[in-house]
């Protein structure tokens, strides 16, 4: 995942989140070919820019590369995206054991803020911006609890869950929702771990929840369709 971050700037990490957003809003399917020319001509940009955003993506597991095949969606399979699942449980438990434990006074009004965009894009129906801000709440808790080392691996554990989520949810469109980010909210402010883990056991179960582990449905779409 790579909006909102300081940390991801510059043109190949923007290719990167416009890959990241089709592959959420399911335009862009697992298993889908991802070739340099055409990539180079829909982003403007050269093909070595092109293998270096591919190159980031690979690393977030987002892109699989083949030796003379190129590169592709990824499509993680059923072990692996249970696996996605259980360390972002335990990475996300974490973050709130950082945050609750010794909390900074800006962290609560940010956490409202980000909240209040959520419910916006909520109210209008705004896709794109759903998608952004929900996986973003997490990341900023993240960012909040001052670990640099939680960020990345969060990062890393967000964009895989989208991508599992795209390819094994029974239902179209999901996403996190403000309620159960504010009840979040709530259990932080009163520095009340067991609470917030709980709320965040739930809430990852929601989503994992919806999926279906035992099958995938892979729908291939031109490329081009998918990024324009
Ligand atoms: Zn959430």
């Amino acid at each position: 995942m790579y909006q909102g971050t300081e940390a991801a700037v510059g043109p190949a990490a923007e290719i990167c989140e416009r890959i990241w957003l089709s592959i959420a809003e399911r335009r862009l399917r697992p298993g889908t070919r991802l070739k340099e020319e055409q990539l180079a001509e829909v982003f403007e940009v050269s093909r070595a820019r092109v293998r270096q955003a591919l190159a980031m993506l690979e690393s977030d597991g987002l892109v699989t590369i083949l030796p003379n095949r190129g590169a592709f969606v990824a499509e993680p399979g059923v072990h692996e995206a249970r696996d996605v699942f259980h360390f972002r449980r335990q990475v996300e438990a974490r973050v709130l054991e950082r945050l609750t434990d010794s909390i900074d006074e800006t962290a609560i009004p940010r956490l409202e803020a980000h909240l209040a965009l959520e419910r916006e894009a909520d109210a209008k129906g705004d896709k794109t911006a759903i998608i952004r801000l929900s996986g973003g709440f997490h990341l900023l808790l993240a960012e909040l609890s001052g670990s640099t080392f939680l960020v990345s691996m969060l990062r890393d554990l967000i964009s895989r869950s989208t991508l599992i989520a795209t390819m094994y949810r029974r239902q179209v469109d999901h996403n996190c929702g403000p309620d159960e980010h504010a009840a979040l909210i709530e259990a932080i402010r009163a520095s009340d771990l067991a609470e917030a883990v709980r709320l965040m056991d739930d809430h990852l179960c929601h989503v994992e929840d919806e999926l279906d582990l035992t099958e995938a449905v892979s729908v291939l779409r031109d490329l081009r369709e998918a990024l324009v």
